[in-house]
């Protein structure tokens, strides 16, 4: 470790030691880091990913950490933060646009209304990278990253590049590729057409609306916390089980949208996890439907 944090310095690649999780998961829970480090480039995130590997690190990858639980415990391994310095939005003609992992999706939806680009307003409000979005074929009303990502490039764990296309994204439903594969998403590049800017904006904004009005955006959370099983909506089977409210800890699940399970104050993942756990006991019990978790626990 003390070889890793030498050569990191050594490279002004910044990173620091014991790092709060809870700061960087939306779910605001999780336990210390060990090592948290932070490339602002992508040639700074391959000398990372090398060290590590030179080092027998297998280092987390963290967008924006907004589906994501980390253990209370902490992780005893270094977390590399996608984040700003790879963040870069260009246009490669004009109706494809290429951007770095780290850039949020408001930032890609934004750009691509400024250049009057149709096609990726379903993205607009869910709080994750593009990175992330592409691991998790991230989706909403009706579009998912599926219908506009042409392209991926990523490093490996060596640091060497690659890219995969088409077919071999394997998107599905809130899972791609990359869920299979060891790698790191560096840029994504999405295929989009002319529109209207005053139409584009307004779904945009419409979109947006529905989220405030339906779903606790008060609160942390990690969004929708089960996938959408076949046939049912996760929320409504909760609901229907009487869980609306229902408290573990500082956890709940949300009045307004049983889908969600909130942050109420001072919640630990483990609360999270044993009411997770605790609706889909209840769930399958009362009507006989598995939900499946759509966050990742680390
Ligand atoms: C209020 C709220 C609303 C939400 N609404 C929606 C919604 O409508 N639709 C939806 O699909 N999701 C929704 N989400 C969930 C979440 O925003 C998405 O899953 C998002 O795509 C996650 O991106 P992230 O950058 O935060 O990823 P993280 O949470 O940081 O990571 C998620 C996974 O992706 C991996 N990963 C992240 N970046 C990379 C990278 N560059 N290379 C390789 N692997 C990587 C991580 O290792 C991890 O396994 C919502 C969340 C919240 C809090």
């Amino acid at each position: 470790m003390t070889t890793l944090m030498t050569c990191l310095k050594e490279r002004q690649i910044p990173f620091t030691q014991f790092e709060p999780m809870s700061r960087h998961t939306t779910f605001r829970t999780g336990g210390e880091a060990r090592l948290f480090v932070m490339p602002k480039s992508e040639q700074a995130l391959a000398q990372a990913l090398r060290l590590c590997a030179q080092c027998g690190e297998k280092p987390f990858i963290l967008g924006n950490g907004s589906n994501l639980l980390v253990p209370d415990e902490g992780l005893d391994r270094v977390v590399i933060n996608i984040g700003d310095g790879l963040d870069t939005v260009k246009l490669l003609d004009h109706t494809t646009i290429e951007a770095g992992a780290g850039a949020t999706l408001a930032k890609v939806c934004k750009y691509a209304l400024d250049e009057s680009l149709a096609g990726l307003a379903f993205a607009y409000g869910i709080p994750g990278t593009v990175g992330g979005a592409v691991y998790m074929n991230a989706g909403a009303y009706g579009g998912e990253m599926k219908q506009v990502v042409s392209c991926v490039r990523y490093l490996d764990r060596n640091g060497c590049p690659g890219e995969l296309s088409g077919e071999d994204l394997a998107f599905s439903y809130r899972s791609s590729a990359f869920q299979s594969m060891d790698v790191v998403i560096t840029s994504v590049v999405m295929q989009l057409q002319k529109g209207d800017p005053t139409v584009i904006e307004a779904e945009m904004r419409d979109l947006l609306g529905r989220r405030k009005d339906k779903q606790p955006l008060e609160y942390p959370s990690a969004g929708s916390v089960f996938k959408r099983p076949e046939g049912h909506f996760a929320g409504a089977l909760i609901e229907q089980c009487g869980l609306k409210g229902k408290t573990i800890g500082g956890a709940q699940v949300s009045e307004k949208h049983a889908g969600f399970i909130i942050n109420i104050g001072n919640a630990t993942t483990k609360d999270v996890t044993d009411l997770i756990a605790y609706c889909q006991k209840t769930v399958l019990e009362q009507c006989g439907v598995l939900l499946e978790p759509e966050i990742k626990c680390i």
